[in-house]
């Protein structure tokens, strides 16, 4: 894995190699932790972070979900990430702050009191699902697991728990040679993928499935609504049954690490052409163009790591 110099623990900045927790540390036995997955790119402005203040809110939101009394404000967490992306000399990274509960307790429900320990990590970054995936697209399939709902656990909060059934979804469909896997909900209709989420394309109208169906709210789901509505394109969030997807005439994946990825096939069932659509490569070219300047920054989504 790529690694960098500091991490930012507690608001110091230790070594790389420092940076360690105890066995018992809580987190590491029930998945009681809230992150955040962040990138920083090379601006024509320098290196910036895309959408700081509403990844560091959606971090406080899922530390808020499951109780954790947060030993920092958002203020200085999103100091503490520009910190890490500035002091490593980064600037296509990726950034994740950690909230975790840690050493002190081992029962499942640990008293209010028990310790809860936040840490930020930078490093450099690429393309998540391969330098290739978003130019060709991926081919996809719809996994045999379930996305969770919200009347089991709080699907909004981003916590590492949850992240059980991400890697079931992503490793079947690896295992079965797919790039990445798509879960329905218990309701059989679309959710999203294993760690991002989707949207299809019909008769030139963008559709997503709604936040209700059991998804994250992903920050960069809201990017590609407001480009594609700068574009001049109507967007419609509304619930979609699995085989809509097969007669879709675009399909594609949306997330910080995955950013805006194709899908080309699904359950080998070619999407149109087989190739990225001209809708998708529009949003493409209007979120890669904020980083060199080409589309404006007319939501002021770029936060300077200078700041
Ligand atoms: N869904 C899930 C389950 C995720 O883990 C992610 C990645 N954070 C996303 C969607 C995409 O969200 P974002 O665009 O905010 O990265």
């Amino acid at each position: 894995m790529n690694t960098s110099e500091f991490i930012w623990m507690n608001g110091e900045m230790v070594p790389w190699q420092n940076a360690t927790v105890h066995v018992m540390t809580h987190a590491l036995h029930y998945g009681s932790s809230v992150f955040e997955g962040i990138r920083s790119y090379a601006t024509h402005r320098g290196p910036a972070i895309l959408r700081l203040g509403t990844h560091v809110r959606r971090l406080m939101d899922s530390a808020k979900m499951y109780r954790m009394n947060v030993p920092f404000t958002a203020e200085q967490l999103s100091v503490g990430c520009r910190q890490v992306v500035r002091d490593n000399h980064l600037s296509g990274a990726y950034i994740r702050p950690l909230i975790y509960r840690g050493y002190g307790s081992i029962g499942v429900t640990p008293p209010p009191d028990s310790p809860v320990d936040v840490a930020i990590i930078a490093f450099e970054f690429g393309a998540y699902l391969g330098s290739t995936a978003i130019e060709q697209g991926i081919d996809a399939c719809i996994s045999s697991w379930h996305r969770t709902n919200s009347g089991s656990i709080p699907v909004q909060s981003k916590a590492g728990g949850h992240y059980t059934n991400a890697f079931l979804i992503g490793s079947e469909a690896r295992l079965n040679g797919y790039g990445e896997g798509i879960a329905v909900n218990p309701q059989g209709l679309v959710a999203e993928a294993a760690a991002s989420n989707l949207f299809m394309v019909r008769d030139g109208v963008i559709y997503t499935p709604p936040i209700a169906a059991g998804i994250l709210g992903g920050i960069t789901r809201d990017c590609v609504v407001n480009l594609a509505k700068d574009l001049g394109y109507q967007v419609v969030s509304d619930q979609i049954p699995r085989e809509s997807l097969y007669v879709a005439d675009e399909l594609f994946l949306t997330g910080t690490a995955a950013e805006i990825t194709p899908v080309r096939s699904l359950d080998r069932i070619s999407i149109a052409e087989g190739k990225p659509g001209p809708i998708t490569r529009a949003i493409q070219s209007a979120f890669f163009g904020l980083f060199d300047g080409s589309t404006p920054d007319r939501h002021h989504w770029l936060d300077s790591v200078e700041n």
